[in-house]
């Protein structure tokens, strides 16, 4: 068989001749120190290959070969709280084998350890039948993770043999006799290809709220477990703030996090920070539930494109053994990036800004991926993969095509704004651009759950937010003495909101997080606020009076961000400090 060879370098991209036996879209080894490309477009024997590391130094006629598999990653027990490279290298490992910070080139470092004993535990008898999807055994990986060993797909039979213990990720551990007579071997990995989405039973409808524990998430924009989000914002709103906050004290049972794109410290910061934190769900370290794929700015340029699919294949794996998972991207303007400076070296024909033509298939593809379902087998099992973006539009500017083709696929936008970034106003989530088509699904769905008016709360907040800004056009013109006394309330309603509740500090260790039923004591303490505010006015009360008699009991609504979760009954009682303000302001006038 000929071999084949380099013929043409231009930095991640690479061309090789003599290439016939290779398809579209197989991982090759790429010169002398088989540095790892993928085949990105054929023509006849000519392959044009995105290389994954360094090319400097590869040269002319150096060899060329085709794996014959297209581009994958390898699951089993011990991903959890790993850190991989965007084609799912172990990070911390290659530094270990190479002894340098960065990773050497052609280095094959296993993924899963090959020496690591797990307690294998079975789920199935001998003569038992079973398809793909199936789980056989369970492994406790950390703390807080079972792992479910599935039947891989394609797999179904009878379960011949299956032997509990201590086992290697590579040790046979079950086997299948299958209905053409072959007996399939199983072990506790298998290699999933990482371009299309995993396969399930059916796609069912999100209701269940994401909670984040950010308050202006979850109040007026929140996202549902199978969802999807985007995050778009100029360089320093805060984007990379709310992806930590998200990944840190979300309610999910596991997280994959890409830096993608961005700088390296920031995941440098998640790798010191999130070991030592305590998940407010499971009262263990982050890590135990989190997985981080890097790619940062200072690494290999086509890796980059390849670790958003690397990130959500590990999600579905974990989806499919029935858990809810949340794959964070900082940032997909990044990864679009690379996509553009791949098609640019392939010359293929520019669509707008520059972004080949299929830019808007893939990013429709990404957020496909996400979504609550039924998995495949027989257990009737549902998982989730909730994802969630950073996009970086340059300049802030949100008309461009990375933000509009997201927008058409995403259910929430959360869009961050410079001018409340700028005013110190975090998260500076725009509440009037914003926007979730979950509200109502995960409104009732808490309605149902509680028995509170939820729904009725967060719209009855926002739309004391959408008056205020109205009437600041009203101020703005001609001051706000001319406001009626029932407007200067919304006014002041309006700012407890946004002060009170909608900015919350990452940085300060109790408001970083809010249980839902701790937002759920808040919000109905400002919205009783401005009930009584205003029956108190139309019992003759003017807007001086209720705002000089209300100063102590605005100070503690102000405060509640300050009241541990713990101690959240101290919230409820301010209710009954404003119905007795209030009284005292028609008794006195407000002199207090
Ligand atoms: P971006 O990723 O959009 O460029 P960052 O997430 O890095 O922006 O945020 C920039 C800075 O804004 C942070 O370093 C921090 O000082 C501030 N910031 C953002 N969000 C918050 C928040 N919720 N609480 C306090 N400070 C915040
Ligand atoms: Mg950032």
């Amino acid at each position: 068989m000929s071999q084949g060879r380099v013929i043409k370098v231009a930095g991640p991209l690479v061309e090789a001749a003599n290439m016939e036996s290779a398809n579209i879209r197989d991982i090759v080894k790429v010169g002398n120190l088989q540095l790892i490309g993928e085949i990105i477009q054929m023509e006849n024997d000519v392959a044009a290959i995105q290389v994954y590391e360094e090319t400097s130094g590869l040269g002319l006629n150096e060899p060329v070969e085709t794996t014959g598999l297209p581009l994958s990653v390898e699951l089993g027990p011990g991903l959890m709280s790993q850190m991989f490279d965007g084609i799912q290298r172990p990070l911390e490992k290659i530094e270990e084998v190479t002894k340098s910070e960065y990773l050497a080139r052609g280095v094959s470092v296993p993924v899963l350890d090959k020496e690591k004993l797990w307690e294998v535990e079975a789920k199935v008898s001998i003569g038992d039948t079973v398809e793909h999807g199936d789980v056989v055994a369970v492994v406790q990986e950390t703390k807080i993770v079972e792992h479910r060993i599935m039947i891989p797909k394609g797999v179904s039979g009878t379960i011949k043999s299956i032997e509990p213990g201590e086992k290697t990720v590579d040790d046979i551990v079950y086997t299948v006799e299958q209905k053409d007579g072959s007996i399939f071997e199983g072990t506790l990995k298998q290699r999933w290809p990482v371009r299309q989405g995993r396969p399930y039973k059916r796609k069912l409808l999100p209701k269940q709220p994401l909670i984040t524990g950010q308050r202006v998430i979850d109040t007026f924009f929140p996202v549902s477990k199978g969802g999807a989000a985007a995050i778009p914002g100029p360089f320093g709103a805060g984007k990379t703030v709310i992806q930590h906050q998200i990944a840190k004290y979300s309610d999910v049972d596991i997280v994959v996090y890409i830096g993608c794109g961005e700088r390296g410290n920031e995941m440098t910061e998640v790798l010191d920070e999130f070991p030592k934190l305590i998940d407010p769900n499971t009262g263990e370290s982050l890590m135990e539930r989190t997985i981080l794929i890097a790619n940062t700015s200072n690494m290999p340029v086509a890796a980059r494109e390849a670790s958003i699919y690397t990130g959500i294949t590990i999600a579905e794996y974990y989806r499919d053994m029935g858990y809810s998972v949340a794959v964070m991207a900082d940032s997909t303007s990044r990864w679009a990036e690379a996509l553009r400076e791949m098609s640019g070296r392939l010359e293929e024909m520019p669509g707008d800004e520059g972004y080949p033509a299929y830019l808007g298939s893939r990013i429709a593809e990404y957020y496909e991926r996400a979504g609550l379902v039924e998995v495949l087998g027989n257990s009737g099992r549902q998982g989730s993969v909730t994802a969630i973006s950073a996009v970086s539009p340059p300049g802030g500017d949100t008309s461009e095509p990375v933000t509009q083709n997201t927008l058409r696929v995403v259910k929430v936008f959360w869009g961050l704004d410079s001018g409340l970034s700028q005013r110190r106003h975090f998260p500076a989530v725009d509440w009037l651009e914003s926007y979730s088509l979950y509200l109502d699904e995960i409104g009732e769905t808490i309605n149902q759950r509680t028995n509170m008016n939820w729904l009725g709360m967060v719209n009855r907040g926002m739309s004391i937010l959408q008056n205020e800004s109205e009437l600041q056009e009203i101020v703005q013109l001609v001051g706000v003495e001319s406001l009626s006394d029932r407007d200067r309330i919304t006014m002041m309603t309006a700012r407890m909101l946004r002060e009170d509740y909608l900015q919350q500090n990452a940085y300060d260790d109790i408001d970083t997080y809010t249980s839902f039923d701790k937002q759920a004591s808040m919000l109905s303490n400002i919205l009783h606020f401005d009930e009584k505010a205003r029956e108190t006015q139309e019992y003759g009360a003017t807007y001086s009076d209720i705002e000089n008699g209300t100063n102590q009991v605005r100070e503690r609504i102000a405060r509640s961000k300050e009241i541990t979760e713990d101690n959240r009954d101290q919230i409820d009682l301010i209710k009954e400090q404003i119905d007795q303000d209030m009284r005292e302001v028609l008794q006195t006038g407000g002199e207090n």
